[in-house]
């Protein structure tokens, strides 16, 4: 098994010291696999074929060597990354933009069809060293003469499989013919299928090929299952597991040194006895939590794979892969520290939606299903602080003396003419206020996002960059919703409604609380189950922004996003020009049925979700 080496670490890895300074930022321990064999290569930099899934960790894979490499004083593209997406292009801007914190002067540049030409126009001017984009907005600057190539460094393809699916080689043919001779190729992909062997042979020079497989090990005695949820969902979903789940011991995992102590946090606000464990802490100090733990005086610890190495305690009835690992091997390693002595024990895998390719990565390697669960229940938990109010109402009954408390409720009676029933529902209303017994809102399903494979359906993300597509007429890129019109912040939007396509709504969230467009764009998508391509402009100000979003955005949902946070922040949406929102179900005020390919806030049938909960109990249609 592909036993992931923990000896190494980023400090030997040869990164440029400011590169190695974000990572140290972000809190990685330790290179993921996929980082341990592509880094030095690259920063030697040969070409490279890697055959690696989103969620190991590639982009940091590729984006720190090459970082590394890069000359912040000189300005115009070194880095050109290709992706299938403008979701993947966004993120990994993002990515690129956190390894590059301390690079002064250095500007990343996401560019993706859909978005306005003015706004990228602006951005290109300013000669971004690494620019990330989709490869038909990419082809559009560089026959417009906007986008120049001549001291490009290095040309990746990320997830060049799903490129190639989408339609898109062509297009990255004819981008290749652009890039300068002896510029570095790194092509990354989750298959190797003959058009991607085509493409290495043809345009890469003696490329090194990595790959990041796990042999398979079966882990027969833990109950293993997973439940997929956004990630703005997961501590929900974790308190309420913790909350129903009979456990003695438990181990979460977490990705980061940082994440240990936020989340370690969290659970003791929601009342848990938990505290973290990392690299950060000195041995003496994780010593003494772990006895903690074996003693009883700590039921969680949260941890990153270094800190819980070799944790033998027997009490560990329960291992939570909060984050899904970043290699499949390092699953087999975590739910091991369940299950010790004989004794049984359960692991549950907390799946984003997007990273549905590494649970299967996970399940190839123990070879067998991780069978999903759903995240407890409204119900389920109102039953079970029931039961348990109810037994803490018995052992009162039968352990306290409650003579002073039997002739307050008679003088209650009597004096204040009050019924029995009355004082007792007032009684149990006041001790669960904090807690309530009636637990009303399910959480959300999270939308099934972009498939691991692209459908090959005509609205398949990007489609209409790659091929076949019609002749352009100069100005077209991504899919817009009808009527949407590609202008930039520096046009006023249409506050109306149905006339161009798109409403400005404005959220509470903005630059002074770290919000980024992907946070936002998942934000929204997975709570309206709006498809993130039908998002159009976000404008992040300083402490709000403007998101232009399809027209007749159901009431519930527009109620629903109200209470969506980002960075901690709700959204509190409302429109841009303070109109009230909201479209009626079946009264609506849009006219006629949607058209097949219109956005569509619940495009995919979903299993009954808040959507359909929601829908069905609302009885007050105004
Ligand atoms: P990727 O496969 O590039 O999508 O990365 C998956 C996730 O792993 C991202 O959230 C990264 O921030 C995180 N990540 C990447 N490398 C490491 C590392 N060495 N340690 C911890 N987390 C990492």
């Amino acid at each position: 098994m592909d036993t992931p080496d923990t000896s190494i670490g980023f400090g030997q890895l040869g990164l440029a010291p400011a590169v190695a300074q974000a990572v140290e930022d972000l809190g990685y321990e330790t290179p993921t696999p996929v980082q341990l064999q592509c880094i030095p290569h690259l920063l030697a930099g040969r070409d490279l074929l890697g055959q690696a899934q989103t969620g190991t960790g590639k982009t940091a894979a590729f984006a720190l060597p090459l970082l590394s490499r890069v000359d912040p004083t000189q300005r115009g593209p070194q880095i050109l990354v290709l992706t299938p997406t403008r979701e993947l292009a966004l993120q990994v801007a993002e990515a690129f933009q956190g390894y590059a914190q301390h690079l002064k002067g250095f500007l990343v540049l996401p560019i993706y069809g859909g978005q306005a030409y003015g706004l990228q126009l602006s951005q290109l001017k300013r000669n971004p060293q690494v620019i990330v984009g989709t490869p038909g907005r990419v082809m559009d600057h560089l026959k417009r003469g906007t986008l120049a190539l001549d001291v490009l460094k290095t040309l990746v393809l990320d997830e060049a499989d799903e490129m190639l699916n989408m339609g898109f080689a062509e297009d990255i043919d004819w981008i290749f013919e652009q890039t300068p001779p002896g510029r570095q190729v790194a092509l990354f992909s989750a298959t190797m299928p003959a058009g991607i062997r085509r493409v290495a042979q043809t345009r890469l020079s003696d490329p090194v090929e990595i790959r990041v497989t796990a042999d398979s090990e079966t882990v027969d005695t833990i109950d293993q299952h997973h439940c997929v949820v956004t990630r703005f969902h997961k501590l929900d979903v974790l308190t309420r597991i913790l909350e129903l789940e009979p456990f003695d011991g438990m181990l979460v995992f977490v990705r980061t040194k940082h994440a240990t102590v936020e989340l370690a946090d969290k659970l003791k606000a929601h009342g848990f006895a938990a505290e973290p464990l990392n690299g950060d802490m000195s041995q003496e100090m994780r010593e003494r939590t772990v006895e903690r733990l074996k003693q009883g005086q700590l039921d969680i610890l949260v941890a990153t794979d270094v800190a819980a190495r070799g944790l033998d305690v027997e009490r560990l009835s329960h291992v939570v892969n909060y984050d899904i690992p970043t290699d499949p091997s390092a699953y087999v390693h975590r739910i091991g520290r369940t299950g010790r002595a004989g004794r049984a024990g359960r692991a549950i895998l907390l799946v984003e939606p997007r990273e549905r390719g590494l649970l299967r990565a996970i399940e190839r390697t123990i070879r067998r299903s991780v069978p999903a669960m759903e995240p407890p229940s409204a119900s389920q938990l109102s039953e079970s602080r029931i039961d348990r109010f109810t037994a803490e109402l018995r052992k009162t009954l039968t352990e306290q003396d409650l003579d002073f408390f039997y002739r307050l409720v008679a003088r209650l009676g009597t004096e204040q003419e009050m019924e029995l029933m009355d004082i007792a529902a007032a009684l149990a209303y006041l001790t669960q206020r904090e807690r309530p017994l009636d637990v009303k809102a399910d959480l959300p399903r999270p939308a099934a996002t972009r498939p691991e494979r692209p459908e090959r359906g005509p609205r398949s993300e990007g489609r209409d960059e790659g091929r076949p597509r019609p002749a352009r007429d100069g100005d077209r890129g991504a899919p817009r919703p009808e009527g949407a019109r590609e202008d930039g912040r520096d046009r006023p939007r249409p506050q109306g409604r149905g006339s161009e396509g798109l409403t400005s709504y404005r959220i509470e969230v903005g630059h002074q609380h770290g919000a980024t467009p992907r946070e936002i764009v998942g934000a929204i998508a997975n709570e309206s189950g709006l498809e993130g391509r039908y998002i159009g402009r976000i404008d992040i100000r300083d402490d709000h922004s403007l998101v232009d979003l399809p027209e007749g955005m159901p009431r519930e949902i527009f109620n629903h996003l109200k209470r969506v946070y980002v960075r901690g922040q709700a959204l509190r949406i409302s429109l841009a020009d303070g109109s009230a929102a909201g479209t009626r179900r079946g009264g609506g005020e849009t006219t006629g049925s949607p058209r097949p390919d219109q956005p569509s806030y619940e495009r995919k049938p979903r299993e009954p979700g808040f959507h359909q909960e929601r829908r069905r109990k609302r009885t007050d249609p105004s």
